[in-house]
């Protein structure tokens, strides 16, 4: 039987009663579908956003599933990682206040790797890059999880959803580095103008603006805070085409690994479609219109059903980079990139 991936777009929003409550709703139908326990402790899977950054998805769009939940006997709690780059997110006590200054308050918030990044679990795979991936400390003591993530562009892998939040957001430090492993960008001198914010931004002192900028292959380990950051564009992975199929295939990967053994749920919120991600500090414009949220219990399938709703918009077709982890995915056995797409009604 195909895959379901449940949509209400955003025309329906306000027939639920706003986006919070159009959450609940798709969760909700999961829930009845899947008669999955959810009593008991429960990780929900979250991006709290970069300091800086206004295009996350807010605290406040997770109410409804928060209330589902509960509804449901669980007791959820917010899990995330540190993150591989120099920023608010780092370090364990910094990425809890950040939580909270950006209003994620409603349940406890536990980071799922420890301090800085250095709790890990091996989860072992046998795949084509990983025998074993390390995944946050946290999360092996959980076989259920409800995976949010914010459908949008990604200066690395092209566009980050579900996989995404999977594969980066579930590692340890050291799984990150995994999967930038030989990511190391390039800085195009004609470019750039020696702001020096790139050299500021690197977590390990890899990148020399002198006379010709540039970066030690040596010590860079390819976090792509660099690229994002440049205001000028001037710094690029060396490749798109050497990336894709190496880093792509890391990242899908830990994907793999991230849910392996675990019953998930995926929702995505297909809105603030920008063309970078959410690790971001700054203020991103849109690239397409808002499509609306989707569930599903297949990673690749909601996935590839945002990727379909954009490619069916009339205009210029975005994120056309990265779509090859799907496909890999699928051989991975994660799921499947063929499904039904079921508009939901408003009660
Ligand atoms: S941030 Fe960009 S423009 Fe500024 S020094 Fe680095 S590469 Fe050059
Ligand atoms: S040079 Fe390498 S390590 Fe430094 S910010 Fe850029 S990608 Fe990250």
């Amino acid at each position: 039987m195909l895959e379901t991936v449940y949509f209400i777009p955003v025309e329906r929003f306000e027939g639920f009663g706003g986006v919070s409550a159009a959450a609940g709703a798709l969760l909700r139908r999961l829930l009845t579908d899947t008669a999955l326990d959810v009593r008991g402790e429960l990780p929900v899977k979250v991006h709290f956003g970069e300091k800086g950054n206004t295009t996350f998805i807010p605290a406040a769009y997770y109410d409804g599933l928060l209330d589902v939940l509960r509804a449901g006997g669980a007791e959820p709690f917010y899990i995330e990682t540190n993150v591989l780059y120099r920023g608010q997110r780092t370090h364990r006590a910094d990425h809890e206040r950040l939580a909270v200054e950006h209003g994620f308050t409603q349940v406890p918030v536990r980071i799922a790797d420890g301090e800085s990044g250095e709790a890990y679990t091996e989860v072992e795979i046998n795949a084509k890059h990983f025998r074993k991936c390390k995944v946050g400390e946290l999360f092996s003591h959980y076989d259920r999880m409800l995976v949010v993530s914010h459908f949008k562009g990604h200066v690395l892998a092209g566009f980050g959803g579900a996989l995404k939040q999977l594969a980066m957001g579930c590692a340890a430090r050291g799984g990150k580095m995994d999967q930038h492993a030989r990511a190391v960008p390039l800085i195009l001198p004609w470019k750039c103008h020696k702001c020096h914010v790139c050299e500021r931004a690197c977590p390990v002192g890899a990148i020399h603006i002198g006379a010709w900028p540039r970066i030690s292959k040596t010590k860079c380990i390819g976090c792509a805070a660099c690229i994002a950051k440049c205001p000028h564009g001037a710094v690029t992975p060396r490749s798109w085409n050497s990336l894709g199929g190496g880093f792509i295939e890391r990242l899908t990967e830990y994907a793999y690994a991230a849910q392996k053994g675990k019953r998930c749920l995926y929702l995505s919120f297909a809105l603030n479609l920008t063309w970078g991600c959410d690790c971001q500090g700054q203020t991103m414009r849109a690239v397409a219109p808002d499509l609306g949220i989707l569930a599903c219990t297949d990673p690749i399938a909601i996935d590839q059903a945002c990727l379909d709703l954009l490619d069916a918009r009339p205009g210029r077709r975005v994120y056309r980079r990265g779509r090859q982890a799907l496909a890999y995915g699928e051989k991975l056995g994660m799921g499947s990139r063929t499904y039904t797409l079921q508009r939901l009604d408003a009660p």
